[in-house]
């Protein structure tokens, strides 16, 4: 098969040499060069306007991030062309890691001590147990179900929020958000932005949240709305905000998040596409095509991700 590589943020040199290993009998073309448009497979993330033009044989979209909000919006995407989202153990492992580094950095007060600590402050605040928090989880899919579990595993209460029922083990899931933010003193947001969840981190969620929580965003930057947030910091509701992921990207210098002293950010780091571990996941996606086989987790459209 021929299949071309497509993105203004993945680098095809460092891909390269994984695809062609696992996958040694098809052909790789990075964009702009299409073949002629000649090509069965595109793979994507954030990719350039005009990558799918002329691409009349395609056989499927196969993006490189699990955030697939990109691709959807783009008003080009080939009608009848499924598109799938990659499916990376790494990405998922790597996820896990930064929701509990955020979760531990304010349960133990971290994010408050090295504020202490640059005042030269010599004060200790009180010791919660895991036991005493309830953290909830806005989005149980790939991400938000693995987080759960490991936060599970560590003694926490966990809430739980999707779009149809879950039953998660030990994980308290609801499809009533109200229901999830009133139980949590730390929020965690990893829910795919569509339109039904644009803005949903906003005054009336912080509200619900417990006092002195937290608000940990690493979904999209869609999902947030900053000068409520801002609002909630300020007025002491919330204690502190971990962001990774913002509206625009790269963040422009004159956000107020940068500097704002309850805000930790990160530049959209929180879980990269490992190749190593993704690369084996989408060969035998292309298998699938191959074999004329249905391909899984592809973007259902109805529902927006
Ligand atoms: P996923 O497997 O598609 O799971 C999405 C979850 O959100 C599902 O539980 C889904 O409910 C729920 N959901 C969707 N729309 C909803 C709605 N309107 N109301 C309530 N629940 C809703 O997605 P994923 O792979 O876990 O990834 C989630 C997001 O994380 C991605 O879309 C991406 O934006 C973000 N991400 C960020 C980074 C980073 O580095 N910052 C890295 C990777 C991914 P159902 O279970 O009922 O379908």
């Amino acid at each position: 098969m021929n299949i071309l590589f497509s993105s203004t943020k993945e680098k095809p040199d460092f891909w390269f040499p994984l695809l062609k290993k696992a996958l040694p009998e098809d052909r790789f073309f990075a964009w702009p060069d299409t073949n002629g448009g000649d090509i069965d497979v595109v793979l994507v993330a954030t990719h350039p306007p005009g990558t799918f033009n002329g691409l009349g044989r395609l056989k499927l979209i196969q993006s490189l991030w699990m955030g697939v909000e990109n691709i959807i919006g783009d008003p080009e995407l080939p009608r009848g062309v499924p598109v799938a989202r990659l499916i990376d153990p790494g990405m998922v492992a790597a996820m896990g890691e930064t929701v509990i580094a955020h979760v531990l950095d304010w349960h133990r007060h971290h994010y408050c001590y090295r504020e202490f600590q640059a005042q030269k402050i010599w004060k200790r605040r009180r010791q919660y147990l895991a036991s005493d928090r309830s953290i909830g989880i806005l989005g149980l899919g790939e991400l938000g179900a693995t987080v759960a579990a490991k936060l599970v595993a560590m003694g926490f209460n966990v809430a739980g929020f999707s779009r149809t029922p879950k039953n998660l083990p030990g994980v308290n899931s609801s499809t009533d958000i109200d229901e999830v933010l009133s139980a949590s003193d730390a929020v965690v947001c990893l829910l795919p932005l569509t339109p039904h969840t644009r803005g949903i981190l906003n005054k009336d969620a912080f509200a619900r949240i417990r006092k002195d929580g937290c608000v940990i965003n690493l979904a999209r930057g869609g999902h947030l709305v900053v000068p409520d947030l801002v609002a909630a910091l300020d007025s002491g509701h919330l204690a502190h905000a971990f962001l990774d992921v913002f509206e625009p990207e790269p963040l422009p210098a004159d956000s107020p998040l940068w500097t704002h002293p309850g805000v930790t950010l990160t530049p959209h780091i929180a879980a990269l596409t490992e190749p190593r571990t993704s690369v084996g996941r989408i060969a035998e996606n292309l298998a699938r095509v191959r074999r004329g086989e249905k391909v899984p987790n592809t973007v259902d459209f109805a529902a927006g991700y």
